[in-house]
């Protein structure tokens, strides 16, 4: 296992810079696997990350944990929380970590310093969950695709969703967040 160090130099690297989210990200995967008893999670292939924000930590956690959203072991939950949580998918025993104070290092402060005086007891709270997932969020092949009936757009890994008895895709089912503006170039 990397030590605290060599978890934060590789998120540093990988995010492009130094901030409170790569300290705090680093530590909360790291006490996320030092739970689940995972000593060397890039051999390890069984763990699942689901990460409640998309700011500076998810990267870190990413780094640590060698999980990927492009290999389906980081799942991106948009709940704009400063919390993750780790599964074991084998046993699946997962722990879900979130930071319990919001905690800003006073302007130009030594960021790696000021964390150190931090345990993790106070920085975190820590708890046992179940995770509620279908084997259509898996990695490995797709298990389902349908085309759209509305906007024939084809949808993978069961993502559809019905309304009026009839399977379409999210975007014509919600609204999507861009509009066409223009026909096929
Ligand atoms: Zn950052
Ligand atoms: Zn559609």
């Amino acid at each position: 296992m990397n030590t605290f160090q060599e978890d934060l130099q590789e998120a540093v690297a990988y995010h492009g810079h130094l901030c409170s989210g790569q300290i705090i990200g680093v530590r909360m995967a790291r006490l996320g696997l030092k739970t689940l008893g995972i000593d060397d999670p890039k051999s390890f292939k069984d763990l699942l990350v689901y990460v409640e924000c998309d700011r500076c930590l998810t990267d870190a956690i990413g780094t640590v944990t060698g999980c990927k959203l492009g290999r389906r072991t980081l799942k991106w939950m948009d709940y704009g929380k400063s919390a993750a949580a780790f599964m074991n998918m084998e046993t699946a025993q997962a722990v879900r970590i979130k930071t319990k104070t919001h905690m800003r290092p006073p302007e130009g402060a030594d960021l790696v310093g000021f964390f150190d005086a931090i345990p993790d007891e106070e920085m975190f709270s820590v708890r046992h969950v179940k995770i509620y997932y279908r084997p259509v969020d898996l990695p490995g092949k797709p298990l389902e695709a349908m085309d759209c009936p509305k906007c024939g757009e084809e949808v993978i890994d069961g993502r559809q969703v019905t309304r009026g008895g009839t399977a379409i895709c999210k975007a014509c089912a919600y609204g999507a967040y861009y509009e066409n503006i223009d026909t096929d170039m």
